[in-house]
């Protein structure tokens, strides 16, 4: 296997690296230490810059407008969106075009004009709605909001939890219990707008992450017609899991980009901070702990790279993302620890990124299903379908 970056692969990671150490770094500077938007007139200067160089879209299919790059490539792309204090979770604020939601390239050609045209063009936001009080991990068995035929309707009645996002949407993706006999096989999943009767945030939950608030949601009578269904009735754990599961490599990627960065600045400060009159880079204590970064960087790169080729050579790639996404994330919570540790009493301060960082990387072990599921599906596949 060759994953050495391309020509063309080694320009666009210089690109985008200068792209967020001139525009992204000295405007965040001047923001709240908390916050994940430009002011609108930064926000709509870089976007167009990044449509000028070819670049807006990247989780966008060539046909609908987006730059429609390899998985390899949206990796190494990534990796470099992420170094800068919000980039965990609003790599460079959204300038390079929001993914919204890839469910909706399966949509009817009607779904697709009321929903993912008004989305692509920034007219409209969704959120993704399948965790449920009853739980998260196993949503297939978890899902207890129903939904019931009525004529050419659907009335759901049910809650969801952790939603991010529903408070500021206009639509989303609501998965819903339709046969209660089957556990996979009975979800479907619905568009829903939150203007319908029936559709309540009953609460914004605030986590350790700065942006983008869960919230809790309340379905009482909520009635869908039967052409907001997306995809087939009972086939909507397909279209959330292919997602789930795709989406898992560029999310290592961020947690590689941020532990990058946290290690170029650990190494920068232990070059030049003494103590009992000796730089800390001479300290053994010190230099392990930044070989310890260089091995969790290594390692999370590599896998992550080895689970992108999988998904641009089209072959299964279920058990890499997943072995990506904990391998990152653990790594990541990791580095970013040390490299506070290493910048002492400042690490802990609001001036530099760590701390930020610190929190939201604890959310990624959880995220996109915890690490311990990410183990369990590892095990299903090494092992055999006899584990349930
Ligand atoms: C900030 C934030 C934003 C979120 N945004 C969304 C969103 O937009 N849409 C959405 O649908 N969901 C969202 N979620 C929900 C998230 O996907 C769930 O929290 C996650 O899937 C876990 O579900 P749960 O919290 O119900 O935990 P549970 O399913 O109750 O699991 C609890 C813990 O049990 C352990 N565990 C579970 N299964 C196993 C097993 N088989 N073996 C060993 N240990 C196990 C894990 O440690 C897990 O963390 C968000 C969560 C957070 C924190």
């Amino acid at each position: 296997m060759n994953l050495e970056p391309t020509e063309e692969q080694k320009q666009i990671v210089a690109t985008v690296r200068r792209f967020v150490r001139e525009e992204i770094v000295p405007l965040e500077a001047k923001l709240d230490p908390d916050a994940s938007e430009l002011p609108r007139e930064d926000f709509e200067r870089l976007t167009n810059k990044v449509r000028e160089m070819g670049f807006w879209g990247l989780d966008i299919p060539a046909e609908y407008g987006g730059a429609g790059v390899d998985m390899v490539t949206r990796v190494l792309m990534a990796i470099e969106m992420s170094q800068h204090r919000a980039g965990l979770y609003v790599p460079c604020y959204g300038v390079f075009g929001t993914a919204g939601l890839a469910q909706l390239y399966e949509a009817t050609e009607d779904q697709k004009q009321r929903y993912l045209h008004p989305m692509l063009r920034g007219e409209k936001r969704g959120f993704f709605g399948l965790t449920e009080p009853s739980g998260g991990s196993d949503p297939a068995r978890a899902i207890r909001t129903r939904a019931v035929r009525d004529g050419d309707d659907w009335i759901i009645n049910g809650s969801k939890v952790f939603i991010s996002g529903a408070d500021r949407a206009h639509f989303g993706l609501v998965f819903a219990r339709t046969d209660a006999s089957k556990g996979r096989g009975g979800v479907t999943c619905f568009l829903v707008d939150t203007d319908m009767k029936g559709f309540h945030v009953r609460r914004v939950v605030h986590t350790l992450r700065s942006s983008h608030y869960a919230t809790e949601l309340q379905f009482e009578d909520l009635r869908v017609p039967n052409a907001n269904i997306l995809g087939e009735v009972n086939g909507g754990f397909a279209i959330a899991n292919e997602r789930l599961s795709r989406q898992r490599v560029p999310y290592a990627a961020a947690c590689i980009g941020v532990a990058v960065k946290a290690q170029e600045l650990a190494i920068e400060y232990a070059k030049q901070r003494e103590t009992f009159g000796a730089r800390l880079a001479t300290r053994q204590a010190v230099q392990w702990m930044i070989i310890d970064n260089e091995i969790d960087i290594r390692s999370s790169l590599w896998l992550t790279l080895a689970a992108a080729d999988k998904v641009d050579r089209g072959e299964p790639f279920r058990m890499e993302a997943g072995i990506a996404k904990l391998v990152a994330t653990e790594a990541g919570g990791r580095v970013v620890d040390r490299a506070m540790q290493i910048h002492g009493g400042y690490g802990m301060t609001k001036d530099l990124p760590f701390e930020r960082w610190y929190r939201e990387m604890r959310i990624r072990r959880v995220g996109e299903g915890p690490n311990e599921v990410q183990r369990h599906v590892i095990a299903r596949d090494l092992l055999g379908g006899s584990l349930r």
